[in-house]
């Protein structure tokens, strides 16, 4: 990075330490040019997109939403806490994968879909008549004979 004092390009790193428990990487840097001293800090960006609601509004990430609509499909089914957690970061690393800082609750909700059509069908069968809102029964009736091939 550019010297904040002088603007040049050439700085040197003279001290490299973790703080913050580790989360986070404390750089001394001097100066090539002007000899100033200044530090810097590097964090990993873990930051969750908004989601863009179909009304267009946008909203926060927000986990227990998540949470609460993957255990609410998964009321009484045969899963476990450790695979709907396992699965809930599954779908967190993808969202970030994507890199994107808005994404549709749509890509949101199909991405919760793939992972309940893997974790258990019933689930999922249930996540898409709230969620996904079949354009009529007639779909529905497609998709569930579909899943019972
Ligand atoms: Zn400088």
């Amino acid at each position: 990075m550019h010297c904040p004092f002088c603007g040049a390009n050439d700085t040197k790193v003279i001290d490299s330490r973790l703080v913050a428990d580790g989360h986070q990487v404390r750089r001394r840097r001097l100066c090539l040019t002007c000899s100033e001293r200044y530090t810097t800090f590097e964090t990993a960006e873990l930051v969750m997109p908004r989601i863009i609601k179909t009304n267009g509004n946008r909203e926060p990430f927000n986990e227990d939403k998540l949470r609460g609509g993957i255990q609410r499909a998964l009321e009484k089914r045969p899963v476990s806490a450790d695979d709907i957690e396992k699965s809930i970061n599954n779908m967190k690393s993808m969202i970030r994968a994507v890199g994107e800082r808005e994404l549709s609750s749509t890509m949101v909700g199909n991405l919760v879909m793939d992972e309940l059509k893997e974790l258990d069908k019933v689930a999922y069968i249930r996540f898409a008549s709230v969620y996904h809102c079949f354009e009529d029964i007639q779909d529905f009736g497609v998709e569930i004979a579909r899943l019972e091939k």
